[in-house]
C-alpha cells in the first residue's frame, strides 16, 4: 500500500531511497495482497516504515532547505523550501488522501487557513457563493467580513433545503459551500444531492466535514470536490494541536489549493504533522465509543424533566434523520450533540457555569475530553446577532462534545447540574 498520489509524494519516496543509499537500507515490508478495510487504514494509510533506520513511525522532518544536486535537477528529491512542503506533513496529506478518498489532500496550520484557502482558490472579486446559513463562526465571519470586503459576493442560505440553494445561484457563482453537520445545530446537508446540483450548474462544492470525520462520512465518495477538515478536532482528539486539511476530488482541483497554499504560506508544521499522523490512528475507536456516548447521554438528556430539546442525528427525534442515516457510515453519528433546558438563557447559563468534572466548559471539541460550550459566547459570538438567533443559536444553547469517559460519568455529573436548576 503505497500511499503516494502526488508527484511531490512519489519524489519523496524517491529521496529517501536516494539518501538512503548512502547507508544500509532497511526493508519495510511487502503488503498483503487483499486490500485493506478502513481500521487498518486509519493506522497505516500515507505512511510506511523509515527507509534509513527502520523508525515505525514517521520521522519529523525539521529543515527550512533542502540541498538541491545541481540546477539542472532542482527538485529531483522532490522538496525545495519548507513553506512549499515538508516530508513529515507529506506524509499525512497522503495519510488524509487516502482517508478522505481523494486524489490528493494539503494541511495548513489552522481549520481556518484551510478554510480561506479553498474560498481564496475558486473565487476572485465580482464571484458569488452560496454558503450555508448555519455553520462555523469564523468561516461565517471569514465570508462576510474579509471576502466580502475584498469583492466577493456570498448569500447565506438555508440548505436543508435544495430549493432555496438551486434558487440563490446566480450567473457569477462559482462555489457553493456547506458543513454537514452544521456546527452547532447539527443541521444536515444531502450532500449527494446538493453534489449533482453544483455539478449540473459547473460549479464547486467544498464541503465542511469536521462534525463527521472520514469515519462517519465521506463527501468525496458523494460527489463533493472539496472536503475541509478541522484536524484540530476529530483527526488530533487529544486537544494537542491545531490544524487543518483540505482534500481534493482530482488532480486539478489538488493542485489549485497546492498553489494557492504556498501563496499564503499556510502549511502545517512538522511537528504537528507528527502529532497528527499518530493520533489519527485511532480516530475510528475513539468516534464509535464517543459516538456511543453522545447516543446514551441524548437518550438521558431526553428524558429529564428539566430539558427543553435536544437534538442528536441519532435520536428518532432528530427532524434529518433519514438525511442523517442515509449519509452516516455504520450507524454512527458522531460526537457532538446540543440541548437547551427549561427557564431559557438564564437556566442555561446557570447549567453550564455548574458544569463539573469530567466536563469542561470551553471550547474546542472531537477530543478525548468531554466539553461543554456556550456557542453563543465563544465559537458563535462573531455571528451577527439576528442571523444566529435566525438559525436556532440561542443564548441558552448547550453545545457537548462527547469524550471517552465512562458514560455514566458523564451523565451523573450532567445530572446534578440539571437537577440543581
Ligand atoms: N470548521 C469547523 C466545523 C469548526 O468547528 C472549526 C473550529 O471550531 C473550524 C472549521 C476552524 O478550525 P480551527 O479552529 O482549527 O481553525
Amino acid at each position: 500500500m503505497a500511499l503516494l498520489r502526488t508527484a511531490a509524494g512519489r519524489q519523496s519516496l524517491r529521496s529517501a531511497r536516494t539518501l538512503g543509499g548512502a547507508v544500509r537500507t532497511l526493508k519495510s515490508g511487502t503488503w498483503m495482497a487483499k486490500k485493506p478495510e478502513y481500521d487498518t487504514k486509519l493506522v497505516h494509510a500515507g505512511v510506511s516504515p523509515d527507509p534509513i533506520h527502520g523508525a515505525i513511525l514517521t520521522p519529523i522532518v525539521q529543515s527550512t532547505t533542502y540541498i538541491q544536486e545541481s540546477i539542472e535537477q532542482y527538485l529531483d528529491r522532490g522538496y525545495s523550501y519548507a513553506r512549499t512542503g515538508n516530508p513529515t506533513v507529506m506524509a499525512l496529506e497522503n495519510k488524509i488522501a487516502e482517508l478522505e478518498g481523494g486524489y490528493g489532500a494539503a494541511c495548513f496550520g489552522t481549520g481556518m487557513a484551510a478554510t480561506i484557502t479553498v474560498v481564496s482558490a475558486t473565487m476572485k472579486a465580482g464571484d458569488h457563493c452560496v454558503i450555508t446559513n448555519c455553520s462555523y463562526g469564523g468561516t461565517n465571519r471569514a465570508c462576510r467580513t474579509m471576502f466580502t470586503d475584498m469583492g466577493m459576493e456570498f448569500d447565506f442560505v438555508d440548505f436543508t433545503d435544495l430549493k432555496t440553494v438551486e434558487a440563490a445561484i446566480k450567473p457569477n457563482t462559482k462555489l457553493i459551500f456547506s458543513e454537514s453537520p452544521a456546527n452547532p445545530t447539527l443541521t444536515l446537508t444531502d450532500l449527494e444531492e446538493l453534489s449533482k446540483l453544483a455539478k449540473s450548474r459547473g460549479l464547486i462544492h467544498a464541503c465542511d466535514s469536521t462534525f463527521a470525520t472520514p469515519v462517519i462520512q465521506r463527501p468525496l465518495e458523494l460527489g463533493v470536490d472539496y472536503v475541509m477538515q478541522s484536524t484540530t478536532k476529530f483527526y488530533d482528539g487529544h486537544n494537542i494541536t491545531v490544524g487543518g486539511a483540505i482534500a481534493a476530488a482530482d488532480q486539478t482541483l489538488y493542485e489549485n489549493i497546492k498553489h494557492y497554499q504556498n501563496v499564503h504560506g499556510n502549511i502545517m508544521s512538522p511537528q504537528n504533522a507528527f502529532y497528527t499522523l499518530q493520533t489519527a490512528k485511532t480516530m475510528g475507536l475513539r468516534i464509535r465509543k464517543q459516538s456511543d456516548n453522545a447516543m446514551k447521554i441524548a437518550t438521558f438528556l431526553e428524558a429529564h424533566p428539566m430539558v427543553d430539546v435536544v437534538r442528536y442525528p441519532g435520536l428518532a427525534s432528530f427532524p434529518q434523520k433519514a438525511i442523517a442515516d442515509k449519509q452516516h457510515k455504520d450507524g454512527l453519528h458522531g460526537a457532538m450533540l446540543w440541548f437547551e433546558v427549561k427557564g431559557g438563557t438564564e437556566s442555561g447559563r446557570k447549567l453550564m457555569n455548574s458544569i463539573q468534572r469530567p466536563w469542561s466548559l470551553c471550547e474546542n471539541l472531537g477530543a478525548v475530553e468531554s466539553i461543554c460550550t456556550c456557542p453563543a459566547v465563544m465559537t458563535h459570538a462573531n455571528m451577527l446577532t439576528e442571523d444566529r438567533l435566525k438559525v436556532g443559536i440561542t443564548d441558552g444553547f448547550v453545545r457537548i462534545s462527547c469524550g471517552i469517559e465512562d458514560p455514566e460519568d458523564l451523565i451523573a455529573s450532567l445530572k446534578q447540574s440539571l437537577d440543581a436548576l
